[in-house]
């Protein structure tokens, strides 16, 4: 019995890895599809500066909406199109779209710095920056009103020639974030050498730090790592009133999450623009920035 009870789970097993494999090379055509069928779009959450109460930034985020499954979650995908390479050309599309949509606002006067998630694949590219350089010069935006966000895994491969990346990077202007701070395996010692103008403090520290002293803790130590760094910190995830008085009262500089909105689209992120200021301005902060 054992043994028949064991060679149907193995081919059970089989049967499923064979399965997940198929989904996989379908979600991948799909995907090699999606840019040329316009299934993209881009949403934007707003970041707030804890000083002024105002939004000075908004994160791009991708969304896939494929014509069967639906919505399909970046975390899902992107890991697929940097495996496959195509993130790089879904990565200029993105570019694009971000600046497209800055210069937008910025003919509005709208003072809005978008920031881009670049993967660590887009990072290694040897024309990322000649493809930002282009994609400001397309939309004829200033390089103040992008940044770019990496995580700590995009320049720990090769840190030298990342310094040299970044450096260039920041010097025309571009704002530079590490995102997902502090959940990397990365020693700290790198950072110093980076020129590197915002910590995105991973979600997951401020979601606990109320509940979890360790948590709070982290929060608290990154927030000092970033001032004395000469570093700007910014807080994502956040979602509640209690987190918010925490971050300010640390001398956090800018939030992001669901408390203040999720991600939308550019109108309604317009309409945040004045609703956000007229209802969640919160206590000015003695905390110098
Ligand atoms: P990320 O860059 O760390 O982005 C933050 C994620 O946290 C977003 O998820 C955002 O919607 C979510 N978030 C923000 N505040 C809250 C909150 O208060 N509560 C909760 N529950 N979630 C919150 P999203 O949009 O699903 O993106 C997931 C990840 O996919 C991003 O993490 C980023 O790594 C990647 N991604 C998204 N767009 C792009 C893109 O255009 N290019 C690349 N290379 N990666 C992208
Ligand atoms: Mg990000
Ligand atoms: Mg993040
Ligand atoms: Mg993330």
């Amino acid at each position: 019995l054992a043994k028949t009870q064991q060679r149907s789970q193995f081919q059970f097993y089989i049967a499923s890895v064979d399965s997940e494999i198929r989904e996989r090379k379908r979600l991948e055509k799909d995907l090699s599809e999606a840019l040329g069928k316009d299934e993209f779009h881009l949403l934007y959450q707003p970041q707030l500066d804890y000083k002024s109460g105002r939004i000075v930034g908004a994160e791009a985020l991708i969304r896939w909406i494929h014509p069967e499954r639906g919505f399909v979650p970046p975390d899902h995908f992107i890991p697929i199109a940097e495996n496959n390479g195509s993130i790089i050309e879904i990565g200029l599309w993105v570019l694009d779209a971000a600046c497209q949509q800055a210069k937008i606002w910025q003919d509005k006067g709208l003072d809005i710095k978008i920031a881009v998630n670049l993967s660590a694949v887009q990072f290694k590219d040897a024309g990322i920056e000649e493809d930002i350089r282009r994609a400001l010069e397309k939309h004829q935006l200033a390089a103040q009103y992008l940044e770019v966000e990496i995580t700590e895994t995009g320049f720990m491969e090769n840190l030298t020639k990342a310094i040299e990346i970044l450096t260039r990077i920041n010097q025309s202007g571009i704002s530079t974030a590490v995102d997902d701070f502090g959940t990397g395996y990365s020693s700290l010692s790198y950072l110093k050498q980076l020129p590197v103008d915002k910590l995105k403090i991973d979600k997951q520290f401020v979601w606990d730090m109320v509940e979890n002293k360790q948590d709070f803790s982290i929060v608290q130590a990154i927030i000092h790592l970033g001032k004395s760094l000469n570093m700007r910190v910014i807080a994502e995830g956040v979602e509640t009133a209690e987190q918010e008085a925490h971050l300010i009262e640390m001398g956090c500089n800018i939030g992001q999450g669901y408390y203040y909105s999720k991600p939308v689209d550019p109108e309604a992120f317009e309409a945040l623009l004045t609703d956000l200021k007229a209802a969640q301005i919160p206590a000015p902060c003695s905390t110098s920035n």
